[in-house]
């Protein structure tokens, strides 16, 4: 039976049997018990289908998975350790070094330090474009050696939509998947696979958990993409892998090619495994997803609209107020809502916003956005200190933006909060 987002925020991922628990059990063991030696040899040889061993795979694990694969519309999705773990999965899982890959440049700044400090020690080089370029001067940040195309669905800390279906012709132009990082319109806003992204990723730390309880990735294969179609380019899909018995990827797993591989090489050796138990807590936050980002929505709305209308504010970036750059696009990606995250700047110094954050009540200034509680966080003196100014407005950070993740308090309150501290 087809399900709805709700029903599969609910029921996606476990469906407990007669006298099973009801709620997601915690499968805290790091291994699991076979009867006969030639059951465990089958495993290995990835014949059958079975757990074995937590850091490639767990009951917990995969439960919390298959509901984000669900809600996501792929065929099959991993939980990493972290969102960071999962953007280097996702992209390293197709390029080695030598390789090349272009991506926005409106996207998260560990996301962007990843990419243009560490990736290139690995020797995978990349190019970073703006999405307001025309098609010809991204096309031309492709060479012979891409071998995918990376965006963020409403980039972290700027608030930008991206063009999802654009960015996918053109990747698809050049023979190459599209990644997306969907964490903060999560699925229930926005469902990048529809747009034709092939693969997505998550920060599960942010909405999916709500709650600020767990630190998690995700990586989502919609199954999409034809490895075969473009075989040279991606030989760790579509030739032998001499780390599993000479086993073709594409051949063995047809469109769960690309998931079943990021298991089985990536996880094997670099392990960013989460705990079942972080896996459980993720679960809590699903199973209330598709209430609360409506919620958020809404009373960022009224927080953005209070904003803009206030004297002491110099500028704010909001995808849902109608006089916003971004306006049009989220109407198309995003008709119920994009998340509770909004940009500001202050009139004044930098000093005038920090003075703000600091005389903030229940509001609180701290490292983490999208979750319940309502927070700020200024990213040129915070997260994205390690930058210049040139390289913050290069990433579309603003120098005085002021990051407000509005949470699910009332929003009187919240409105309260940001007023008193402003005065
Ligand atoms: C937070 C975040 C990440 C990194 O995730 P962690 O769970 O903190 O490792 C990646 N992308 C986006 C958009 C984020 O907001």
């Amino acid at each position: 039976m087809k399900k709805n987002l709700e029903t599969i925020c609910i029921h996606g991922g476990w469906s407990p049997k007669k006298g099973e628990p009801q709620q997601l059990p915690i499968y805290q063991s790091t291994t699991f018990r076979y009867e006969t030696s030639e059951q465990m040899a089958r495993l290995f040889d990835l014949e059958e289908e079975g757990y074995f061993y937590t850091r490639l795979q767990n009951p917990t694990n995969d439960a919390v998975a298959a509901k984000i694969a669900a809600l996501e519309g792929g065929v099959g999705a991993v939980l990493t350790s972290s969102g960071q773990a999962a953007s280097f999965y996702a992209v390293f899982n197709i390029c080695q070094a030598g390789d090349h890959f272009v991506t926005s440049n409106t996207i998260y700044g560990g996301t962007y330090n990843l990419f243009a400090v560490t990736l290139k020690k690995l020797g995978i080089d990349s190019t970073f474009v703006d999405p307001e370029w025309d098609d010809d001067r991204i096309r031309a940040a492709f060479r012979p050696n891409t071998k995918c195309m990376f965006g963020e669905t409403i980039s972290n800390p700027g608030g930008n939509v991206l063009d999802i279906e654009r960015f996918a012709r053109l990747a698809h132009e050049a023979g190459v998947p599209l990644i997306v990082d969907n964490t903060f319109a999560t699925p229930i806003n926005c469902r990048p696979f529809e747009w034709g992204a092939d693969i997505v990723t998550h920060s599960t730390t942010k909405y999916m958990d709500g709650h600020a309880t767990q630190v998690g990735g995700a990586v989502v294969d919609s199954g999409n993409f034809e490895w075969e179609a473009y075989a040279d380019k991606f030989p760790g899909l579509t030739t032998p892998d001499e780390s599993y018995h000479g086993l073709t990827y594409t051949k063995a797993f047809g469109k769960k090619a690309y998931v079943t591989k990021l298991v089985s090489q990536l996880m094997r050796d670099l392990g960013s495994i989460p705990a079942p138990q972080n896996s459980f807590l993720l679960n809590l936050g699903l199973e209330t997803l598709h209430l609360r980002m409506p919620r958020h929505c809404e009373n960022a709305q009224r927080v953005a609209e209070w904003l803009e209308q206030n004297p002491k504010v110099a500028w704010v970036n909001y995808c849902g107020l109608p006089g916003n750059k971004y306006h049009d696009l989220a109407r198309k990606y995003l008709p119920n809502g994009s998340c509770g995250v909004i940009a500001f700047g202050l009139k004044g110094t930098r000093e005038d916003a920090i003075r703000f954050m600091d005389r903030l009540d229940f509001v609180s200034i701290v490292t983490h956005v999208a979750d319940a509680r309502t927070c700020v966080l200024h990213p040129a003196s915070h997260t994205h200190r390690q930058l210049s100014d040139e390289q913050l407005r290069e990433a579309g950070v603003a120098p005085d933006l002021i990051r407000l993740s509005v949470g699910l308090e009332n929003v009187e309150d919240i409105i309260a909060d940001l007023q008193q501290a402003m005065a």
